[in-house]
């Protein structure tokens, strides 16, 4: 199996302010070919370093892939650093030059005088068009191995990569195909996730099945190794199936999908709309469920009352349940939950009310209680749940238990 490494090159990669997320992309698209990652590294904007990099990365890798480094500026060191690391010069390319002014005369601007050095490629390259940007990549071959430079912004190496680099590579991998698929349960619990499916996936050889726990929900990755996409795809397609009749309604995605992005197909399929009325949650659910392309079409309205009175005078809570039973009860989280309804005139209504904590917790009432309210035409009904974890856990697990509590609804299967 042929083997990968990849460098991501950037300073700011080094600070807390910024990750590289392209390593974990490309990582995919490797392995996918059946070329399996053995390191990643991350390198400041310092030639001499990235040419140690480079030079070591060559001594155990069959494809090396770098990203970043390719601006302009003086801190963009990648060209200067692969040429000097491969003893090839660097030589400026009229092409490159012509197409680079192109664009910023398309943008009405003249080329600063500084983006020629984005004009000067590695001596043998293959120059990488990029029709995003500027800053073209380069494919280089030697002694069997491949060397990729490509430019940072994920949306200018990404169709770069699809569209240059991995043909290019397919050429020469092992046949070896992996494929992934992740599922994601609600509701229960990662060792009951796993007796319960671990006579089936120990069947499949040739998936590796691993679950974790994330949040408010358990991940279980599936990564198949096959001779073609094809048979890999099968094999997946099979095991995710006997899981999810194993496991049932908790399964809420079979490709990865968020609780939203469901909850959001679920009610544009049936022409369906939603309000939500939130307290401890701030707002988060409303959040959450706009943050997918599309919401318009089944979110009306987003009601964050968090003191009483907006309890009362934005959804018509009757003053007095809030009175008798307190604002974190079964009774308001109800009530909530049908005053928003009826107030955006929506097929249904979800609520939320609760203590995030630290503070505001009693016996009665521990921190972490937090009331899940629901109301369609023909009910109104709520349960409660103790949630574990910080202030920041509680809310997401709330906003999580509420949509959820939806998605079961609108399934029909009341099993929570
Ligand atoms: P261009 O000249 O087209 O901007 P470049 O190769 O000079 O390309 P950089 O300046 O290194 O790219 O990075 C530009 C931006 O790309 C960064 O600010 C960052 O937002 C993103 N980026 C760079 N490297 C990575 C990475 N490893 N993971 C995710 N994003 C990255």
């Amino acid at each position: 199996m042929q083997k990968a490494e990849i460098i991501a090159i950037g300073s700011e990669l080094l600070t807390p302010d910024k990750i590289d997320t392209n390593s974990l992309w490309f990582t995919q698209k490797l392995n996918e070919i059946g070329i399996e990652v053995i390191m990643k590294a991350v390198v400041g904007d310092d030639i001499e370093l990235l040419k140690q990099a480079i030079n070591s990365a060559l001594k155990r890798s069959d494809v090396i892939i770098l990203t970043g480094g390719l601006g302009p500026t003086e801190d963009d060191v990648t060209r200067q650093a692969v040429a000097e690391a491969l003893g090839r010069k660097l030589i400026f390319n009229e092409e490159v030059a012509r197409q680079i002014k192109e664009k910023f005369a398309r943008m009405n601007r003249q080329m600063p005088e500084i983006n020629k050095r984005q004009a000067f490629v590695v001596e043998g390259a293959v120059i990488l068009e990029n029709p995003n940007g500027t800053a073209v990549g380069m494919f280089i071959e030697l002694n069997e191995k491949s060397l990729a430079v490509l430019p940072g912004p994920p949306r200018e190496n990404q169709p770069m990569f699809e569209k240059d680099v991995l043909p290019r590579l397919g050429d020469s991998a092992s046949g070896v195909v992996f494929r992934r698929r992740l599922l994601r349960v609600s509701g229960m619990g990662e060792s009951a996730v796993d007796e319960a499916i671990a006579p089936i996936y120990s069947k499949y050889e040739n998936i590796r099945t691993s679950i974790l726990f994330n949040r408010s929900e358990i991940e279980i990755h599936l990564t198949a190794k096959a001779k073609s996409q094809q048979e890999a795809d099968e094999a997946l397609e099979k095991l995710a199936s006997e899981i999810t009749e194993k496991l049932g309604i908790a399964v809420f995605a079979l490709n990865g999908e968020t609780m939203e992005e469901v909850v959001g197909r679920l009610l544009k399929e049936r022409r369906k709309t939603l309000a939500v009325a939130e307290s401890c949650t701030g707002g988060l659910i409303g959040a959450r469920l706009t943050d997918i392309a599309g919401a318009s079409e089944y979110f009306l309205l987003g009601v964050t009352a968090y003191a009483n009175e907006a309890k009362i005078k934005m959804l018509d809570v009757p003053s007095e349940l809030i009175k008798r039973h307190g604002a974190v009860s079964a009774e308001v989280a109800e009530a909530m939950a049908s005053g928003v309804r009826k107030k955006a005139g929506s097929d249904y209504g979800i609520s939320v009310t609760g203590i995030a904590g630290p503070s505001g917790g009693t016996k009665e009432k521990p921190v972490g209680l937090v009331f899940i309210g629901y109301s369609d035409e023909t009910e109104t009904k709520s349960f409660k749940v103790i949630l574990p974890g910080d202030r920041y856990l509680i809310r997401w697990r709330a906003s999580q238990a509420a949509l959820d509590y939806l998605r079961r609804k609108i399934l029909h299967k009341e099993k929570i």
